[in-house]
């Protein structure tokens, strides 16, 4: 009788051991920030339900500091006989270093005579969001080449001289196109300018890597 009642406790115990660990599992405390959309602009974002991001702190400066920029030329600013500007201009001497803002893949690094100079594109995700990043007025010197994975915060390149960028003030034009890159490898998108008539399916980039 006693070795029954023991073994009989011992199962009981080991039931409740086990509902206790698979069963009644707390929920974890995790260290992400709750931030909705409505904290950003929101004419910057695709529709669609984002109320808890997970990916907060994945998008890097491509330049550092990234402050100040070009004041009469930021994102949005309208410049006659061109359009509404697409990305930020961060003036800096002809050299300087920069960095992927966000893994992904380069799907455009080449020279293009349409006044960009030398141009990268990389296609990349946040939070279960595509989007490219420009790069533009780059030195000719750029990594990897087309095809390649790039990583968040990897050397890709520097801040083109006036020659190599096409620019008599020597800067990085960054841009963030919403999307898939949306052509082969190597083939420039009709969705890539400067300037538009309208900043539709562009973001704010300072915005933007301020937010992830
Ligand atoms: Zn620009």
């Amino acid at each position: 009788m006693w070795k029954r009642t023991t073994a009989v406790t011992v199962v009981v115990l080991v039931i409740a051991l086990a509902a206790g660990f698979f069963g009644c599992e707390q929920e974890s405390p995790v260290a992400v920030k709750e931030q909705t959309v409505e904290n950003i602009d929101s004419s910057d974002y695709p529709k669609g339900p984002v109320n808890t991001i997970m990916d907060l702190g994945a998008v890097n400066y491509p330049i550092n500091p990234w402050l100040p920029l070009n004041t009469s030329n930021s994102f949005g600013h309208y410049v006659p006989n061109r359009g509404i500007h697409l990305g930020d201009d961060c003036v800096r001497s002809p050299g300087t270093p920069i960095y992927a803002i966000r893994q992904g893949m380069v799907k455009y690094a080449r020279y293009n005579s349409g006044g960009w100079g030398y141009l990268m594109i990389v296609e990349s995700m946040v939070n279960n969001l595509p989007f490219c990043t420009v790069y533009g007025h780059l030195g000719n010197a750029m990594f990897p080449g087309e095809g390649n994975w790039v990583s968040t915060n990897q050397y890709i390149g520097t801040v083109g001289s006036m020659q190599e960028s096409g620019q008599t003030t020597p800067h990085l034009h960054l841009g963030i196109h919403l999307g898939w890159y949306g052509a082969p490898t190597g083939t420039y998108p009709s969705w890539c300018r400067g300037y538009s008539t309208s900043t539709s399916g562009w973001s704010n980039p300072t915005t933007f890597m301020a937010y992830w």
